[in-house]
């Protein structure tokens, strides 16, 4: 996730648009207690499509029907076969009548507008701000999930209002944002809605942003990237034991992803949360490194976030912010140009140097940008080319209003 960047108060607190209540929900919750058994590979939801499809459903995007009414999902690796009566793995996709169909089209569980870094986004419209929407579900089952209480939930019920594309667009648009960010839960569940949205988003002017676990088969991807602009793509770790044990998935797809993006000429940037215990060990991190310098090249920025005990790890430490130093450390000398730490405020890694003259580009304090040494796309100092595609400030100060001081959390 956001890059999961939603904790849970926020989410309560901050939610602009919300309609139904929530309460009622969480008796239908398919997990038992944070910390106790959960359904990490996931799972067909056997007989549980509604029998009649409410005002959200839209036809699937990319589905292949087969004998008997069944019909399989084409957008996700998880490739779910659903027969009538069935629910998707990411709970949002239901086949009714040998038909498949997704119940999050034009019905988000969260609008908000949030400023760019927070996605995180720091090579990309720099303080600008960001028009962010998300359904309910995921195709993932991450254990530390920041936003567990959207994503592991049944579009029915989270609280969730009416915004159809346009509608989003529109009111993106009147909030004066440079883009519409689809993020928070995990965005290819909600696929034809993101579509749709960005679309129309672009006809008007304005960027997409798709903040994903990347979990994804190539051929939406494709579609996707020919109205997108910009990605964050979590690579939760760089090991297929991994992903199964913590997130639910499998690391090929992802490491597809971050490849097709690069080859279509997207910006991207990279999360890495550090999970205590699990992701933090250093031979499986200069691995990690190595591949992103053979398959996407030195430019990409890696954000490494500090993990905070949540949902299903509450049990975990937090990650030492030493750890994180160390991490940056590592992967600077791989020769990744651009590392950052992340969810630790007044860390020198929050900043951008040049990775020629080594000055300092851009500083951030919380989301507040307080020095900015680059002039069109080039360091000020020495000339050199910077990579992402910067606004054309000529110093100054930068503030993202009513966002200083917030943190950065990732599921
Ligand atoms: S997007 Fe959802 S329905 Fe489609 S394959 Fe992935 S988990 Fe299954």
């Amino acid at each position: 996730m956001d890059s999961m960047s939603w904790s849970r108060r926020r989410f309560i607190g901050c939610t602009a648009v919300m309609l139904c209540s929530a309460g009622s929900s969480m008796a239908l919750w398919p997990f038992s207690t944070p910390g106790g058994p959960s359904d990490i590979h996931g799972r067909i939801f056997k007989g549980d499509a509604p029998k009649t499809l409410w005002k959200w459903s839209h036809e699937a995007y990319a589905y292949r029907k087969l004998s008997k009414d069944r019909v399989v999902c084409g957008i996700c690796p998880n490739r779910c076969l659903l027969s009538p009566g069935d629910r998707s793995v990411c709970r949002s996709k239901v086949n009714v009548a040998g038909k498949l169909y997704s119940l999050t089209y034009g019905n988000p569980c969260a609008v908000h507008v949030d400023p760019i870094e927070k996605k995180p986004l720091f090579h990309f419209l720099p303080a600008s701000r960001t028009f962010s929407i998300a359904a309910a579900g995921c195709n993932f089952r991450c254990l530390n999930c920041q936003n567990w209480e959207i994503s592991q939930a049944k579009p029915h019920e989270v609280r969730h209002s009416e915004l159809f594309p346009d509608q989003a667009v529109e009111q993106a648009l009147n909030a004066g944002v440079r883009s519409i960010a689809y993020t928070y839960s995990e965005p290819v569940t909600f696929f034809e809605y993101m579509m749709s949205t960005a679309s129309a988003a672009k006809a008007g002017g304005l960027k997409n942003l798709w903040i994903s676990n990347g979990y994804i088969n190539q051929k939406p991807l494709l579609d996707l990237c020919k109205v997108l602009d910009a990605a964050n793509v979590n690579l939760k770790s760089y090991s297929d034991k991994l992903y199964m044990k913590l997130n639910g998935g499998q690391l090929q797809p992802v490491l597809n992803t971050f490849k097709t993006l690069h080859d279509q000429g997207i910006h991207f940037e990279m999360t890495t949360l550090m999970v205590t215990g699990y992701v933090d060990d250093p031979d499986m991190f200069k691995r990690m490194c190595e591949w992103i310098l053979t398959a996407t090249g030195p430019d990409h920025p890696l954000h490494l976030l500090r993990f905070f005990p949540r949902y299903k790890l509450e049990r975990l430490p937090p990650t030492p912010v030493s750890v994180l130093t160390r991490f940056r450390e590592i992967a600077m000398a791989e020769g990744i140009r651009y590392v950052y730490v992340g969810n630790v405020p007044g860390h020198d890694g929050n900043n951008t140097y040049c990775h020629q003259c080594h000055r300092l580009l851009v500083e951030r304090r919380g989301y507040h940008i307080p020095t900015f040494n680059i002039s069109g796309q080039h360091c000020k100092f020495c000339g050199t080319q910077i990579p992402g595609v910067w606004n054309d400030h000529s110093g100054g100060q930068i503030q993202n209003p009513n966002t200083a001081g917030r943190e950065m959390v990732t599921g």
